[in-house]
């Protein structure tokens, strides 16, 4: 496994990489690295790319400075471990490296709505800073494929718009997020949880996939009263809408906040659930649209984030 610390380097090892024709899937990570970063290593490896991973503690994107300083640091067993999954190259750049004229955003890149809900609403700046390193670690590497987590499923929505918009050739590659036995998603954050704390932490993923359950079979009933419907009408051009898309979205609201409070009554602080459109995040007008459950909590102080595709 090779490591780069300068742009330079890495940049001379790539231009070679890609001159003996083979393609290139690059994985951007904090670093303190679990199964989850590592799935989309080995998920990169079994398309026979060249892999590069980055570790790169951004600091644009923490709008929370103790959050910054507090974020767990372990290159050492990182890089064993890339080494031991068969990681190619590792790029470690410095916070000069990658910002050499400062940290601050001259034009930041703005997605509307996609970056100002949820994990926008709750940490101004963070996406304006992750898309700024985004597009930085991209314009370097320059892969074929980028591997993102839909454990941070807001963030490859708005890496996927980045993308189209910069008009980059680039493939994202999203994939599903890695849970401990328990169904805690994997994150660098756990490690800072309190064993008492890790115990209670599962609930979140319990309440999670329980409303996205009864989501699914409502959505399941919704189309099976449609068919029925259709069955017992001659008039085929049936009005769905007569099947009252507001009293299922009701529902949805209703199975939404008993699912918080029970979190709250957890010891929880929980900064959203919320059912949106898997596609636009936008709030669903119709329950036969492709959904996502999303979830943003504290827990002894640390915040964790998962989401389920209904
Ligand atoms: P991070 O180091 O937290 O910035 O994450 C780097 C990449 O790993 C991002 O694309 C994350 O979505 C992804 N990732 C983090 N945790 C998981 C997980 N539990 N399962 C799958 N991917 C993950």
């Amino acid at each position: 496994m090779l490591l780069f610390k300068t742009v330079r380097s890495i940049k001379k090892y790539l231009n070679t990489v890609k001159k003996s024709g083979k393609k290139v899937g690059f994985i951007p990570t904090m670093g303190a690295l679990h199964e989850g970063h590592l799935s989309l290593l080995k998920a990169a490896k079994r398309r026979g790319l060249v892999t590069v991973c980055s570790i790169f503690v951004n600091p644009t994107q923490f709008n929370d400075p103790e959050d910054f300083k507090k974020y767990p640091v372990t290159t050492d067993s990182d890089l064993a471990k890339l080494h031991h999954s068969g990681c190619e190259a590792v790029f470690l750049p410095s916070v000069k490296e990658i910002y050499p004229h400062g940290t601050a955003i001259k034009k930041p890149q703005k997605f509307g709505f996609l970056s100002e809900t949820l994990e926008g609403e709750f940490r101004p700046g963070h996406f304006e800073g992750m898309a700024q390193v985004v597009e930085r670690l991209l314009r370097i590497t320059e892969p074929d494929y980028l591997f993102m987590g839909l454990k941070d499923y807001q963030q490859q929505l708005i890496v996927g718009q980045l993308i189209k918009r910069l008009g980059m050739r680039v493939k994202l590659v999203s994939l599903p997020t890695v849970r401990e036995i328990d169904g805690l998603a994997m994150s660098s954050r756990n490690t800072r949880l309190s064993e008492s704390a890790r115990k209670k932490a599962k609930w979140l993923y319990k309440e999670l996939s329980n409303l996205a359950d009864k989501i699914r079979s409502l959505k399941e009933k919704r189309s099976t009263k449609i068919v029925l419907k259709r069955l017992s009408t001659k008039n085929t051009d049936n009005n769905k809408n007569s099947l009252k898309d507001d009293n299922w979205l009701n529902v949805i609201g209703q199975l939404t906040s008993q699912s918080a409070k029970r979190l709250a009554a957890k010891g929880f602080i929980v900064e959203y659930l919320e059912v949106r459109n898997a596609k636009t995040l936008s709030h669903p007008k119709h329950i036969n649209e492709k959904l996502v459950v999303l979830v943003a909590a504290r827990l002894d102080g640390v915040r964790l984030i998962d989401n389920v595709v209904v």
